[in-house]
């Protein structure tokens, strides 16, 4: 181990706040879906940042977005006009269907912001409509209001009071939305695919039910593609594969392939809700995040795009099916859409944690959720090959097991 990297470490560990459980790399540049680490070892990487670097590393369109903005204007306050958002805007109010687009920038942002637009536009129609329902196992950020949307209590414990007015169902559990959702519903907020809660899609024309049970009441319906969109199911937007418009559609991630930034986008309908003053923002949508976003929103949404990320997606979803039936005591099931997979672990000899540790060692970056899911979001430009480096390496990996 270099020294510069036992500084590293030992200056982080002093000194950044210790909320992460850090893996011990130091990771220092990236090329295509490779990174590399201050050693100069290469891992294959199929976390892609958290869903993040959907163009991969050092993508030249993106790097040279990047500089040429840069050079010209980085930031400007909303108050003025930039060519960069305006274009933006255009695109993802194109590419949804919907009518109005708002950025912050991150996540959790995006959604506190859908959260707000939601409650003033049904508050409107009764001062009492307020309850916003979400699902258990959701993931929706980490502000007060969106860790409380979050309906997982180990991220609550210890924050409260919560803000009041969210109720919680299971996801999938239609007819327990149906029981829950009443006039006084505000919102149903779900994530189109489950991401962090495991890799969950939707089944059996949920979504299309929990449609028609919000026009029955009045709800508004969010759907979170902040880890689900940007193409990553095969389709630009994840609503589309399950035949499902939205009221409000939230984005971050890959939305500026690695640059922070979010937004909403909504209906006119519930767009008027919002005045001037009603809420805002100082950078988000800056002209250098979304020079970043025009070059994905002119990337990915292309009808090849979606297809290689549809193909490389059952590839690898295959060769996980076929990992799954040679080590069937460890991985009970493999799910998820394109290219956000999930293998279910069951009582494995080795914990989701020690198999990405092991990973890693062999050069592969992969991701555990919820303790016991190996989750799988890597860049959408993967090919088949780097998928093969990837099995070949769990291959080894859970085989050492038995
Ligand atoms: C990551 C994530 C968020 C939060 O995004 P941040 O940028 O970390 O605030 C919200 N919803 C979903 C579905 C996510 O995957």
């Amino acid at each position: 181990m270099s020294e510069k990297q036992e500084q590293i470490f030992s200056t982080d560990d002093k000194n950044y706040l210790p909320v992460f459980n850090r893996y011990k790399i130091v990771l220092e540049r990236g090329d295509g879906a490779y990174l590399y680490d201050i050693n100069g070892k290469r891992y294959v990487d199929f976390l892609g940042g958290i869903a993040v670097n959907v163009l991969g590393y050092n993508y030249a369109p993106l790097v040279d977005a990047i500089s040429k903005q840069a050079a010209k204007i980085i930031h400007v306050s909303n108050l003025y006009y930039t060519e960069p958002q305006a274009n933006a805007a255009a695109k993802l109010v194109k590419l949804s269907g919907l009518d109005r687009a708002f950025f912050g920038n991150s996540g959790a942002e995006s959604n506190e912001g859908a959260i707000k637009i939601a409650r003033k536009y049904a508050h409107q129609i009764d001062a009492e409509k307020s309850q916003i329902i979400t699902a258990w196992d959701s993931f929706h950020g980490r502000t007060l209001a969106t860790l409380t949307a979050t309906g997982q209590p180990k991220y609550h414990k210890g924050f409260e009071p919560l803000p009041a007015g969210f109720d919680y169902v299971h996801y999938n559990d239609i007819a327990e939305l149906e029981e829950k959702i009443s006039d006084k519903t505000c919102a149903v907020m779900l994530e189109t695919i489950q991401g962090e809660g495991g890799v969950y899609p939707p089944k059996n024309d949920y979504l299309k039910k929990v449609r028609e049970l919000c026009d029955k009441h009045g709800a508004l319906l969010i759907l979170d593609e902040i880890q689900a969109g940007m193409g990553r199911s095969g389709k630009f937007f994840a609503y589309e594969k399950y035949g499902v418009k939205p009221d409000i559609v939230t984005l971050a991630k890959g939305l500026a392939g690695g640059v922070p930034i979010g937004a909403f986008i909504c209906t006119e309908k519930v767009a008027q809700a919002f005045h001037a003053g009603d809420h805002g923002t100082t950078f988000g949508g800056n002209p250098l995040a979304c020079a970043a976003a025009n070059v994905v929103l002119d990337t990915i949404p292309n009808e090849k795009f979606l297809a290689h990320v549809e193909e490389v997606g059952k590839y690898f979803k295959d060769k996980l099916i076929d990992l799954q039936k040679k080590y069937p005591d460890q991985i009970s099931e493999i799910r998820g859409e394109g290219l956000i997979l999930g293998a279910q672990l069951s009582n494995s000899k080795k914990s989701g944690v020690e198999i990405v540790n092991e990973c890693m060692k062999r050069g592969a970056i992969i991701n555990c959720t919820v303790g016991t899911v190996l989750r799988f979001i890597p860049p959408l430009i993967i090919e088949n090959a780097q998928v093969d480096e990837v099995i070949n390496i769990l291959d080894s990996v859970l085989g050492e097991v038995n």
